[in-house]
């Protein structure tokens, strides 16, 4: 058996040296486990997070444990119902030759498909798109999509399910061959390399120009500069599902006074629901709110303070003192 073991936590971009080789004998197969060859393994942005000491939604790999991963491999023991040698199966192998597994974490894969769509479109990313889309992207047809990382299996996901929905959709991706194959192969209707743009505000013209009409959903795989370029463009009622800040992973990018990385990576870690509102947008529940609301004041289960301010004349004082706390309750003024 031969796995990859973290050996020390990278600063930045990993190095070679961030990562070990590590021989071992098979292991033994105990009763409700399976004996995996691992055919094909996962490579995902989210296994850089793994490797630093950082709390986030999924623990970090420990110095000298294997790298986290998910494969597709053969059986080649088991000691579990339901599996035999030569089925095909997919699991968090980790970054190894061989892994034991339990049964229960295992899930068989045909072999009408190419195993490796497992990992892929068929796999995690390709859920991540297609679930994110559905459940926080909302695709309505004829408003806009704009995607970064649009090339990879997420956002490939996600553009290609968006364009079927009837939106129009533009992609980001680095360099000219990833936006030919963005147009040409996921159907995009525009594509822009983001490397060719030096700062945030030529690629916000490059977007302007894609699109037109605004941009309704931004699928946020990137965060950076492709971030601060589409904030601008996006429309009123406009979704953002935040799915991954991959120019932020290294944290190379920045200074580290900027706060925008950490609050948009408590975004994604705590699953925020980050929504504007306006009350104007919301006059038609007026009369559902007087008639809840009334006898709940009429009986006191909802209290109220007003601080009331005597005379026109004074008016101003009261004013510059509620905006500097001096108010306590609804300032009021008594004619
Ligand atoms: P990809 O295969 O698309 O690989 C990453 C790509 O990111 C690179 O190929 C590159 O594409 C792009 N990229 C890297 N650095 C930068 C940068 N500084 N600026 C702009 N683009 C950059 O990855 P996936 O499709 O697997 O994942 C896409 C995103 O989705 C990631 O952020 C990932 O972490 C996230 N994710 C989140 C999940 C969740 O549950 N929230 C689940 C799965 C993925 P290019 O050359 O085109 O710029």
């Amino acid at each position: 058996l031969t796995r990859i073991a973290l050996a020390r936590r990278p600063k930045g971009l990993p190095e070679p040296e961030d990562f070990s080789f590590e021989t071992s004998a098979l292991p033994e197969v105990s009763v409700g486990n399976v004996l995996v060859a691992v055919t094909h393994l996962s490579l995902d942005p989210y296994m850089r997070g793994r490797m630093d000491d950082v709390k986030s939604y999924a623990p970090s790999v420990e110095i000298g444990g294997t790298m986290t991963g998910q494969g597709v491999g053969r059986v080649i023991a088991s000691k579990a119902e339901g599996f035999t040698e030569g089925d095909l199966v997919t699991g968090m192998t980790g970054w190894t030759s061989h892994a034991v597994l339990p049964a229960t974490e295992l899930r068989k894969l045909d072999d009408s498909l190419p195993p490796s769509t497992a990992l892929g479109v068929l796999g995690m990313p390709g859920f991540t798109g297609w679930v994110g889309l559905k459940e926080f992207g909302r695709p309505k047809a004829g408003q806009t999509l704009v995607v970064g990382a649009a090339t990879g299996p997420v956002g490939s996901m996600v553009g290609q399910l968006a364009k079927a929905a009837g939106m129009r959709t533009v992609a980001v991706a680095g360099g000219p061959e990833k936006c030919k194959l963005a147009v040409e192969t996921y159907g995009f209707d525009a594509a822009i390399d983001h490397r060719a743009y030096a700062d945030a505000g030529a690629l916000r013209a490059a977007l302007a120009e894609a699109a037109p009409d605004g941009v309704d959903i931004y699928w946020e795989n990137v965060g950076g500069k492709l971030l601060e370029a589409v904030i601008p463009l996006m429309n009123v009622g406009g979704r953002i599902p935040v799915c991954g800040m991959i120019a932020w992973y290294t944290g190379l990018d920045g200074d580290g006074s900027d706060r925008l990385p950490a609050l948009w990576r408590s975004v994604l870690v705590k699953r925020l629901s980050v929504n504007g509102m306006i009350v104007f947008d919301h006059w038609g529940r007026f009369p559902e709110f007087v008639s809840e609301v009334t006898p709940m004041v009429a009986n006191k289960h909802i209290a109220y303070l007003e601080d009331v301010a005597k005379g026109l004349e004074n008016a101003p004082k009261a004013f510059i003192s509620m905006l500097q706390g001096g108010n306590t309750g609804k300032q009021i003024v008594a004619l």
